[in-house]
Protein backbone atom coordinates (compact mmCIF):
# COMPACT_ATOMS: atom_id res chain seq x y z
CA UNK A 1 0.00 0.00 0.00
CA UNK A 2 1.43 3.45 -1.07
CA UNK A 3 0.74 5.13 2.25
CA UNK A 4 3.36 7.25 4.03
CA UNK A 5 2.77 6.59 7.11
CA UNK A 6 3.44 2.98 6.93
CA UNK A 7 6.21 3.49 5.01
CA UNK A 8 7.28 5.96 8.30
CA UNK A 9 6.94 3.00 10.43
CA UNK A 10 8.27 0.33 8.32
CA UNK A 11 11.69 2.43 8.50
CA UNK A 12 11.66 3.51 4.83
CA UNK A 13 11.30 7.48 5.26
CA UNK A 14 12.80 8.93 8.12
CA UNK A 15 11.56 10.56 11.39
CA UNK A 16 12.09 12.29 14.52
CA UNK A 17 10.15 9.17 16.34
CA UNK A 18 10.31 10.39 20.10
CA UNK A 19 8.13 7.00 21.17
CA UNK A 20 7.13 4.08 20.30
CA UNK A 21 5.80 0.68 21.75
CA UNK A 22 4.07 -2.58 19.92
CA UNK A 23 1.02 -0.81 18.71
CA UNK A 24 2.19 3.30 17.73
CA UNK A 25 4.72 5.35 16.89
CA UNK A 26 4.60 9.18 17.98
CA UNK A 27 7.31 11.01 15.74
CA UNK A 28 7.50 14.91 14.80
CA UNK A 29 4.82 16.88 12.28
CA UNK A 30 6.76 17.22 9.38
CA UNK A 31 5.13 20.99 9.24
CA UNK A 32 4.73 21.53 13.00
CA UNK A 33 2.39 24.33 14.24
CA UNK A 34 4.33 24.73 17.21
CA UNK A 35 7.42 23.39 18.62
CA UNK A 36 6.90 19.40 19.53
CA UNK A 37 4.24 19.14 17.29
CA UNK A 38 3.72 15.54 16.45
CA UNK A 39 1.39 12.88 15.67
CA UNK A 40 0.24 9.39 17.42
CA UNK A 41 0.05 7.01 14.69
CA UNK A 42 -1.24 3.52 14.85
CA UNK A 43 1.37 0.79 13.39
CA UNK A 44 -1.24 -1.19 12.00
CA UNK A 45 -3.03 0.88 8.84
CA UNK A 46 -6.53 2.29 9.85
CA UNK A 47 -8.14 4.77 7.97
CA UNK A 48 -10.38 6.62 10.48
CA UNK A 49 -12.05 7.04 13.43
CA UNK A 50 -14.59 5.11 12.27
CA UNK A 51 -12.13 1.93 11.38
CA UNK A 52 -9.85 1.81 14.60
CA UNK A 53 -10.89 -0.61 17.60
CA UNK A 54 -12.09 1.06 20.84
CA UNK A 55 -9.04 -0.41 22.97
CA UNK A 56 -6.46 1.02 20.57
CA UNK A 57 -8.27 4.24 21.53
CA UNK A 58 -7.79 3.85 24.85
CA UNK A 59 -4.23 3.06 23.96
CA UNK A 60 -4.12 6.23 22.39
CA UNK A 61 -5.60 8.45 24.86
CA UNK A 62 -3.16 7.09 27.07
CA UNK A 63 -0.19 7.97 25.57
CA UNK A 64 -0.87 10.92 24.88
CA UNK A 65 -0.70 11.67 28.60
CA UNK A 66 2.49 10.19 28.68
CA UNK A 67 3.58 12.39 25.67
CA UNK A 68 2.45 15.82 27.55
CA UNK A 69 4.49 14.77 30.23
CA UNK A 70 7.55 14.18 28.04
CA UNK A 71 6.66 17.59 26.38
CA UNK A 72 6.21 19.62 30.16
CA UNK A 73 9.37 18.54 31.09
CA UNK A 74 11.51 18.98 28.21
CA UNK A 75 9.85 21.78 26.38
CA UNK A 76 8.18 23.53 29.13
CA UNK A 77 4.83 23.37 27.07
CA UNK A 78 1.88 25.38 28.80
CA UNK A 79 -1.35 23.43 27.23
CA UNK A 80 -1.70 20.82 24.30
CA UNK A 81 -4.12 20.30 22.12
CA UNK A 82 -6.02 17.10 20.15
CA UNK A 83 -7.22 17.32 16.99
CA UNK A 84 -7.92 13.83 14.83
CA UNK A 85 -8.86 14.43 11.21
CA UNK A 86 -11.37 12.11 9.24
CA UNK A 87 -12.58 12.39 5.57
CA UNK A 88 -12.36 16.01 4.31
CA UNK A 89 -9.59 17.48 6.51
CA UNK A 90 -7.49 14.42 5.98
CA UNK A 91 -4.49 14.32 4.00
CA UNK A 92 -2.82 11.24 4.99
CA UNK A 93 -5.93 8.44 5.20
CA UNK A 94 -3.42 6.46 8.49
CA UNK A 95 -5.47 7.31 11.47
CA UNK A 96 -3.32 9.53 13.57
CA UNK A 97 -3.88 12.21 16.03
CA UNK A 98 -2.31 15.38 16.01
CA UNK A 99 -0.73 16.44 19.70
CA UNK A 100 -0.27 20.40 19.34
CA UNK A 101 2.11 22.18 22.30
CA UNK A 102 0.39 25.16 23.45
CA UNK A 103 2.63 28.05 24.52
CA UNK A 104 1.26 31.39 25.89
CA UNK A 105 3.12 33.48 23.70
CA UNK A 106 2.31 31.48 20.49
CA UNK A 107 -0.16 33.32 17.99
CA UNK A 108 -1.54 29.58 17.11
CA UNK A 109 -5.26 30.63 16.19
CA UNK A 110 -7.80 28.69 13.63
CA UNK A 111 -9.44 31.18 10.99
CA UNK A 112 -13.15 30.18 9.84
CA UNK A 113 -15.56 32.16 8.05
CA UNK A 114 -17.90 33.29 10.65
CA UNK A 115 -19.80 35.42 8.10
CA UNK A 116 -20.96 32.35 6.82
CA UNK A 117 -22.06 30.16 9.78
CA UNK A 118 -26.45 29.87 10.33
CA UNK A 119 -27.51 31.14 13.25
CA UNK A 120 -27.54 28.55 16.72
CA UNK A 121 -31.02 28.18 16.62
CA UNK A 122 -31.37 27.21 12.90
CA UNK A 123 -28.40 24.49 13.49
CA UNK A 124 -30.06 22.62 16.83
CA UNK A 125 -33.36 22.43 14.93
CA UNK A 126 -31.62 21.05 11.85
CA UNK A 127 -30.04 18.32 14.22
CA UNK A 128 -33.09 17.66 16.05
CA UNK A 129 -35.31 17.71 13.24
CA UNK A 130 -37.24 13.87 12.69
P1 LIG B 1 -3.92 15.30 8.40
O1 LIG B 1 -4.30 16.45 7.52
O2 LIG B 1 -4.68 15.26 9.67
O3 LIG B 1 -3.97 14.00 7.63
O4 LIG B 1 -2.42 15.57 8.83
C1 LIG B 1 -1.31 14.98 8.21
C2 LIG B 1 -0.06 15.52 8.89
O5 LIG B 1 1.04 14.72 8.52
C3 LIG B 1 0.29 16.97 8.51
O6 LIG B 1 0.34 17.77 9.68
C4 LIG B 1 1.65 16.83 7.85
O7 LIG B 1 2.52 17.91 8.13
C5 LIG B 1 2.17 15.54 8.44
N1 LIG B 1 3.15 14.84 7.61
C6 LIG B 1 3.07 14.56 6.29
N2 LIG B 1 4.15 13.88 5.88
C7 LIG B 1 4.95 13.72 6.96
C8 LIG B 1 6.22 13.11 7.19
N3 LIG B 1 6.91 12.52 6.20
N4 LIG B 1 6.74 13.17 8.43
C9 LIG B 1 6.08 13.79 9.44
N5 LIG B 1 4.87 14.35 9.30
C10 LIG B 1 4.31 14.34 8.08
ZN1 LIG C 1 -0.72 3.36 6.39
Amino acid sequence: MDCIFCKIIKGEIPSYTIYEDDLITVFLDINPSTNGDCLIVTKEHYENFLDIPEDLINHIHKISIKIYSILKEKLNIDGITLIQNNFYGQDIKHYHVHLTPRYKNDKLTHSYNKEDLLELKKIFEKIKSA
